[in-house]
């Protein structure tokens, strides 16, 4: 069968470092490793320049008939002035909520060969893997009422964190179904002692647990997830949680490693679509200069082959072949150091596909 992939390289490193990535999916296409069809589109500034908005019909048409999205990045300096409500990284905020995109998958992991880049010491976070699945269209980030309004002599501003059952269990079940991938283990985060709304997401989760009886289920308050987090980062498989608390952990967790430039997500829907980026932007101040890490994006492709089309050994292969390229010392500038060797962009896709046309033979 034939799957679709829709490209959306968009801006500033986009192109760069989805071209990286694109080698690796034609070489498993030449060889016969699976059957896809890639089809590219606009967003972001590239779509603003072409068609006036920040993701055009036609994009979002494709993206609909497509099992997957892979994308670069959107923004940039050109388009920091253009009204707010077609800026490029609206054209983001309305891809993912047009296809439902309910939830975020961000990696924390660290390969050993980059431990000295992490802020922790080297034992703390060496070999560290954790996947935190964050709720991303519900929660107090969308709840209503919300706004500022007169109350008295002074103004007020309010939200409302809301999360119904069913927005619950389906977040739950994509965090036990990840783990079953994994080591079998779910951390659930909330604020069940003070937040009603987080009352009912332990009591959902606890319930959803009854149906993945072979996967631990834990939970924890937040203040003591961003404190362990920090203390004891290995102990975690799956962290699942709110939209707001899986915001702060994810950018904590990520940091945990060292490099953005390193780190793919993966966004679901309920249909199965899925869209797989960087979590870094579009990095103006480098694009075009052959300086963009393309490690992030062509984890994002891994992840995609994982978690869209069930090609896990596809995905492994790939996991492995970047693995080796670190061990063999070639780094971007971001990652760089005296004793390893500077490569560029293309460079660095080259020695991933090297790698995996040897491991695949
Ligand atoms: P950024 O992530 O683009 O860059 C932050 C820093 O990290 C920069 O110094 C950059 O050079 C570096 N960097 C980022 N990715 C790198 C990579 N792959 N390799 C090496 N270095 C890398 O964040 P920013 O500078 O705050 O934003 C730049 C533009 O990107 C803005 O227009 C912003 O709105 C947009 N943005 C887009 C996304 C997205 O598309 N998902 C996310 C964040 C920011």
């Amino acid at each position: 069968m034939t799957r679709k992939i829709l490209v959306l390289p968009g801006d500033g490193i986009g192109p760069e470092i989805v071209a990286q990535a694109e080698k690796l999916l034609t070489f498993f296409v030449e060889q016969k490793h699976i059957q896809l069809e890639l089809e590219s589109g606009l967003i972001g500034g590239s779509a603003i320049d072409a068609a006036g908005v920040p993701l055009p019909d036609e994009t979002l048409s494709k993206a609909r008939q497509s099992d997957a999205v892979l994308l670069g990045a959107v923004g940039g300096p050109k388009w920091d002035q253009i009204e707010r409500s077609i800026r490029p990284e609206r054209g983001l905020l309305a891809i993912r909520s047009e296809l439902g995109l309910f939830a975020n998958l961000r990696p924390a992991v660290l390969f050993p060969q980059l431990a000295a880049a992490s802020s922790l010491k080297a034992e703390v976070v060496s070999n560290l893997d954790i996947m935190i699945v964050r709720e991303l269209t519900g929660g107090i980030y969308f709840g209503e009422p919300r706004g500022i309004k007169q109350q008295d002599c002074e103004r007020q501003g309010f939200n409302t964190l809301v999360y119904s059952e069913s927005e619950i269990e389906r977040i739950a079940r994509v965090a036990f179904d990840v783990a079953a991938k994994r080591q079998g283990r779910v951390c659930s985060v909330d604020k069940a002692n003070v937040l009603e709304a987080t009352e009912l997401w332990r009591e959902v989760v606890t319930r959803v647990a009854k149906d993945y009886p072979d996967i631990e289920l834990q939970h924890m308050y937040v203040d003591n997830a961003a404190m362990q987090l920090v203390r004891e980062p290995k102990q975690f498989d799956v962290i699942v949680t709110t939209n707001m608390f899986g915001d702060i952990l994810s950018d904590l967790a990520s940091m945990l490693t060292g490099s953005i430039g390193m780190l793919p997500s993966a966004s679901l829907a309920a249909s199965g679509c899925g869209m797989y980026e960087p979590i870094h932007g579009s990095a103006p101040d480098i694009a075009g200069k052959g300086l963009a890490n393309p490690l992030a994006t062509i984890l994002s492709v891994s992840m995609l082959l994982r978690y869209s089309l069930a090609e896990s050994t596809l995905a492994d292969n790939i996991d492995r072949a970047v693995s080796q390229v670190l061990s063999n010392g070639l780094r971007t500038k971001d990652i760089h150091s005296e004793e390893t060797q500077l490569v560029s962009t293309d460079e660095m896709g080259d020695a991933v596909l090297s790698e995996l046309v040897n491991l695949m033979k």
